[in-house]
């Protein structure tokens, strides 16, 4: 609840027109990208710096109102539903890139920068920012750190978290904080960069990140290889890394979803495959040569009924631009549509889509399989209508069933979409009530007062794992 003189206190801050406690305004504000979670916050307010956001917090934490930090709210796990109430964060002023510096090979930039933005200014420099989410049009740099985001690009480079050297962080009480800086090296104390990339807005608000940055690779390639057998491409991926390649990208699609990706993209993509494996690989132009070369060999060798080079980089682009599209192209499909993102070591990629085809078959619901099969992240993703409930209860029965596989092979329930409110009951499936507890002594030293995104991460009734001997 926002008393009358909290809010005099918080426009005083902001000024009127950065404080919005309409009705229109707040409904705006009660969901994000997840399906079946919507709740009305108090107010949304857009704080234009850190001291503000630090005023802020300190008002917050005193009266005890939520605070829910929030990007451009594109998550998959209801992270920015404001579940409890309170106040929805914007950054919607502080979105400069700060400096690009090109002797440290850095770029410092505030929360609400756009990630292709990000990544165009320093490309326009020679340098590489490789976190690639497939949102990165609309999604910002504190929501990719925040969820440490991966990409298309992760297989080869990694993930947010591994390009995040330091941050400006206000705690919940108000403190700023400086982690890390503009180092290669650093062992000052504990890490807490890395404690805050990933913590989902529930240990500080992140007002300022210094990212580091690689030299642009030089060339890069692209193919398609064709599979009449998913079990074929999927040890195609083993068998990649297994001869000890690593491609920039590695992604798997099975055929309900390029048939889809098709009808939406039209580019021409082969819909007749059972699965296709989308493979890229840079950097300087001989290595780039003989790393295509190999791998065009394994995936033909491994029963490829086809395998197509892109020919031209407009080509190559459109064939990842379609990759990227996935999402957006299956939520044509039906009312409501449910990524998920459980991830397996890679040589059980294949074990985890023939458990997915299973589950959705026992099921009786339509779940179509693509993703960073490199990684071991794969998105199942099910189209299905709210309104119907005994499908939704089914389909809710089946994720379940699905996660458990993924713990079950030595994976996990999450591998870039976060836990949030979604997963948050799942939680306790992967990290057992010991991890809870350690986590949940994080959270209560941080945030003594829980003001700071409650109700994510933590869920008040953990679903157990119905199978816990295998
Ligand atoms: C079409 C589509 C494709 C996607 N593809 C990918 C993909 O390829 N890879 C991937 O990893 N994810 C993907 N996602 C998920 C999502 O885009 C990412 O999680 C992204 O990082 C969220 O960015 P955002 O700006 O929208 O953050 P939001 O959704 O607004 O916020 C995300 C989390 O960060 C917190 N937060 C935001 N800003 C701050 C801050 N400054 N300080 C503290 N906490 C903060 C929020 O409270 C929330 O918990 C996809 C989503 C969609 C809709």
């Amino acid at each position: 609840m926002i008393t009358k003189d909290v809010k005099k206190q918080l426009i005083q801050i902001v000024g009127p027109e950065n404080f919005d406690d309409s009705n229109a305004g707040r409904l705006v504000y009660s969901y994000d990208a997840t399906p079946q979670f919507q709740s009305m916050p108090d107010a949304v307010i857009a704080p234009r710096n850190t001291d503000e956001v630090s005023r802020i917090l300190a008002i917050c934490s005193e009266h005890q109102v939520p605070i829910v930090p929030r990007g451009s709210g594109t998550n998959l796990c209801g992270g920015t539903c404001p579940t409890e109430g309170g106040l929805v964060l914007l950054f919607k002023h502080m979105n400069r890139i700060l400096e690009i510096d090109e002797e440290n090979l850095t770029a410092t930039v505030q929360p609400g920068v756009i990630t292709l933005d990000m990544i165009r200014a320093v490309e326009s420099k020679g340098l590489f920012y490789p976190p690639d989410p497939s949102s990165m049009k609309i999604s910002t740099m504190g929501g990719n750190i925040n969820e440490n985001s991966g990409g298309l690009r992760g297989l080869k480079y990694g993930v947010t978290r591994d390009y995040v050297i330091g941050l400006e962080v206000v705690l919940a009480n108000g403190d700023i904080i400086r982690t890390g800086g503009k180092l290669a090296k650093d062992v000052a104390g504990y890490d807490l960069t890395r404690l805050f990339v990933g913590s989902e807005g529930t240990l500080g608000i992140v007002t300022e990140a210094i990212v580091k940055l690689v030299p642009k690779p030089e060339t890069k390639k692209t193919l398609l290889a064709l599979y009449e057998n998913i079990d074929a491409a999927a040890q195609t991926v083993s068998d990649i890394i297994a001869a000890k390649i690593i491609p920039a990208t590695l992604e798997f699609l099975d055929q309900p979803t390029l048939l889809v990706i098709e009808d939406y993209a039209r580019i021409g993509l082969p819909t007749n495959a059972k699965a296709v494996l989308l493979i890229e690989q840079d950097g300087p132009l001989e290595i780039v040569a003989r790393d295509m070369e190999k791998i065009e060999a394994i995936c033909k060798k491994g029963d490829a009924v086809s395998v197509q080079t892109a020919q031209t980089e407009e080509e190559a682009f459109a064939l990842t631009e379609a990759r990227r599209s996935a999402l957006s192209a299956l939520a044509r499909l039906k009312p409501t549509t449910i990524l998920e993102d459980a991830t397996v070591p890679r040589s059980e990629i294949a074990n985890m889509v023939k458990a997915i085809n299973d589950i959705a078959a026992k099921y009786d619901i339509s779940i179509c399989t693509f993703g960073h099969a490199g990684d071991g992240n794969l998105h199942p993703t099910c189209t299905t209508d709210i309104r119907n409930e005994d499908e939704m209860e089914r389909v809710e029965q089946a994720f379940a069933e699905i996660f458990e596989k993924a713990i079950e092979l030595g994976g996990t329930i999450t591998g870039e979409h976060g836990v949030g409110a979604m997963k948050a009951p799942y939680l306790e499936m992967k990290l057992e009530k010991e991890g809870i507890a350690a986590m949940k002594a994080l959270k209560a030293a941080f945030d003594p007062r829980n003001i700071l995104n409650p109700g994510k991460i933590f869920a008040k009734d953990a679903r157990k794992r119905v199978v816990t001997e295998r």
